[in-house]
C-alpha cells in the first residue's frame, strides 16, 4: 500500500515511476489482508494521532471514491458504511470543550439507538459512531493504484542493496543485475526497509539513521456467511463494528464472490513469520464474543475446522506508532527517502503518505500542518542534534 501510494501521487502528477517488488504477485506483504478498516482514532485531548489518523482516512476515503468513479474499484472492493466503535473497557473516548475538532460531527458521534440496536449490542452499551469510515480491500486499492499510466511495475525483482553515485541512486538485484539508476529513490518495502538501509549505512560515516522498525505479526479469522446458522446470518451487524478488534460482515472474499465474515486481529511482538495458527483463531473467537456477544454462540459453528480460514501477515511498525515519511538527510544522501512503518494502519495512513511524498518531492505546500507533519518526517529517525527534524520548511 506504502509504495503503490507513492507511485499513484508522483503517476497523477506526471512522474515516471519504477515499481520494484519483490513477490511474483500483488499483496505479498501486509497489504495481502483479505479486507480491513479504514477509520478515525478518537482521544478525549485530540491527540496528534487522532488528527492524523483523520486526514489519513480523509485522504484514502477521497482516493478510492475517485478510484470508483473511474471504474477501478467496485462495490465489491469497499464500502463506505460508516464503522460502529463498541468502546469496551476504553479510555479512547470523544474530544470535548476546546479540544473538539472543527467539524467533528461529521466524524464520529455517539452511536444512535438505531445503530446500537443494528449492531446488536444491549441498550446502554458505550458506543461511538463514525460516519467517515469503510472497509476496504487492500489488494484491490494497491492494484487500482498502480495502474494508472506513468507506472511500470516489475514483480519479482527482489532488490538486494542500494549505492549512491554521483549519478544518483543505484539499485541492484539479488542476482547482482543493475534494475534502476535514478535521482529519487523511496524505500516502502515495510519491515525489509531496515534491511536495505544497513547495507547502505554501514559503508557510511558521519550521523546515523537509527530506523526501530519491528515486525508485529497479527492474524484475522474468517468464514463464509453461508455456513453460520440461519438465524446468526439475520442478526450480523450490517455496517463493520470495532473497538476490541473488528468484525466486518457481508464482504466477498478474495477467492470467490461468497459473502464471508472478518474477525481480526491479533497482535504478537518479534515473530518475523507469519503463519496461520488454531491458537490465533481462538483468540479471534474469543475478540469477537467480548467485541458482540449475542453473536457468540452462533458464530461457534463458522470457529469449526471445516469452516474457518484465516490469513496471517507481519505489520511494520514504529515506536511511536506513526510512519516515517520524506527524505532522511537531503544534504547528504539527496534524493534518499522512506515511506514506511505504517504499523497497524496502512489503509487510513498510506495515501496520505503518498501525498507527502509528492509534495516533498515537488516542492509543494505539505498537506499537513508543520505541528503534525514533523511526527511523520523520516528525518526523526536520524540521530545528530544539528539535523534534528528542521522538516517541513
Ligand atoms: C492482521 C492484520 C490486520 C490489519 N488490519 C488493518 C486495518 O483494519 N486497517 C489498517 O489501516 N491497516 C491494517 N493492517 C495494517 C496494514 O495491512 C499495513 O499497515 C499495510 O499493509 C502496510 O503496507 P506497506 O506497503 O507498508 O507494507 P507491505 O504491505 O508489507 O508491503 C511491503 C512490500 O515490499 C516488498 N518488499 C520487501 N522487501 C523488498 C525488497 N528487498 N525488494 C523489493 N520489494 C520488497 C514486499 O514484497 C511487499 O510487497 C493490518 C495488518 C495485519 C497484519
Amino acid at each position: 500500500m506504502a509504495g503503490a501510494a507513492v507511485a499513484f501521487s508522483l503517476a497523477q502528477r506526471g512522474w515516471q515511476v519504477e515499481v520494484l517488488e519483490a513477490a511474483p504477485a500483488l499483496g505479498a506483504g501486509a497489504s495481502g489482508l483479505p479486507v480491513g478498516l479504514a477509520a478515525p482514532h478518537v482521544s478525549p485531548d485530540d491527540n496528534v494521532l487522532s488528527r492524523i489518523t483523520r486526514a489519513g482516512v480523509q485522504a484514502t476515503l477521497e482516493r478510492a471514491q475517485s478510484l470508483a468513479q473511474a471504474g477501478a474499484l467496485s462495490a465489491q472492493d469497499w464500502g463506505l458504511t460508516g464503522v460502529l466503535e463498541h468502546r469496551i473497557q476504553s479510555k479512547r473516548d470523544l474530544p470535548s470543550g476546546k479540544a473538539l475538532p472543527q467539524a467533528h460531527e461529521i466524524w464520529s458521534t455517539r452511536a444512535s439507538q438505531a445503530q446500537v440496536d443494528a449492531a446488536g449490542l444491549a441498550i446502554g452499551s458505550p458506543t461511538l459512531w463514525h460516519s467517515q469510515a469503510a472497509w476496504l480491500r487492500p489488494r484491490r486499492l494497491v492494484a487500482a493504484q498502480l495502474a494508472l499510466p506513468g507506472i511500470r511495475l516489475q514483480l519479482g525483482c527482489k532488490v538486494q542493496r542500494i549505492s549512491y553515485n554521483t549519478a544518483g541512486w543505484a539499485v541492484w538485484h539479488e542476482d547482482g543485475r543493475l534494475l534502476a539508476q535514478t535521482p529519487e529513490l523511496v524505500l516502502a518495502s515495510a519491515y525489509d526497509t531496515a534491511e536495505l538501509l544497513r547495507g547502505f549505512l554501514s559503508s557510511e560515516t558521519g550521523p546515523q539513521l537509527q530506523l526501530p522498525l519491528h515486525p508485529l505479526r497479527g492474524q484475522i479469522s474468517f468464514g463464509r456467511v453461508d455456513a453460520l446458522p440461519s438465524a446468526t446470518q439475520a442478526h450480523l451487524p450490517p455496517f463493520p463494528v470495532n473497538g476490541h478488534g473488528s468484525f466486518i460482515s457481508g464482504v466477498s472474499a478474495p477467492v470467490n464472490d461468497a459473502a464471508h465474515w472478518f474477525i481480526g486481529s491479533t497482535f504478537e511482538r518479534d515473530s518475523t513469520q507469519a503463519p496461520v495458527r488454531d491458537e490465533d483463531h481462538a483468540a479471534n473467537q474469543t475478540r469477537l464474543n467480548t467485541l458482540l456477544p449475542h453473536l457468540a454462540e452462533g458464530m461457534a459453528r463458522g470457529f469449526e475446522p471445516e469452516h474457518i480460514q484465516g490469513w496471517a501477515g507481519l505489520r511494520c511498525t514504529l515506536p511511536d506508532r506513526l510512519p516515517a515519511v520524506g527524505p532522511i538527510d537531503p544534504g547528504r544522501w539527496p534524493g534518499l527517502h522512506l515511506c514506511t512503518g505504517m504499523g497497524a494502519r496502512g489503509i487510513s495512513l498510506s495515501v496520505l503518505c503518498g501525498e507527502i511524498m509528492a509534495a516533498h518531492l515537488e516542492g509543494t505546500p505539505h498537506p499537513l500542518a508543520p505541528e503534525l507533519a514533523r511526527h511523520m518526517a523520516a528525518q526523526r529517525f536520524v540521530k545528530t542534534p544539528a539535523l534534528s527534524p528542521k522538516f517541513p520548511a
